[in-house]
């Protein structure tokens, strides 16, 4: 297995609490925050508490709970930043990025949710 989790990534000093970050909505096990570089005008990182390096590591090896409530987060942003279908929005995009071929920057799992905007087709 190699999910090799790098104890100095950007996101786990944002969850010590040794960078600032600008907190959309937390629970016990996750945590958004507005990204740094916007892509647009919502443009949140959904982020679990727990060490995962990607989507396969935290799909595999989280907790039900962890998994629930990361999801259940991911769906506050949705709602608070007014892209959420269910209030008649417009819509969103969910992204993630793995490894090396996703072109994955930061080695904690993390969802981009990204919207405000017409996100045109998916670009390989
Ligand atoms: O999916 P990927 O790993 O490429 O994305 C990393 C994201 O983390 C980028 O969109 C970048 O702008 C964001 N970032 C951030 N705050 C930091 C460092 C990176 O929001 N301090």
């Amino acid at each position: 297995m190699a999910f090799d989790y790098d104890d100095n990534n950007i996101f786990a000093k944002i969850l010590r609490g040794e960078i600032p970050n600008n907190t959309v909505a937390e629970n016990d096990v996750a945590l958004a925050f507005r990204d740094i570089a916007p892509k647009a005008p919502v443009h949140v990182l959904v982020i679990p508490k727990g060490k995962y390096v990607s989507f396969d590591d935290f799909s595999a090896n989280a907790s039900d709970a962890e998994i629930a409530g990361f999801s259940r987060l991911c769906a506050e942003v949705c709602a608070k930043e007014g892209v959420g279908l269910d209030a008649g929005n417009a819509g969103f995009r969910a992204i993630t990025n793995a490894g090396p071929d996703g072109v994955q920057e930061v080695p904690h799992y993390h969802l981009h949710i990204m919207g405000g905007r017409m996100m045109g087709p998916m670009v390989l």
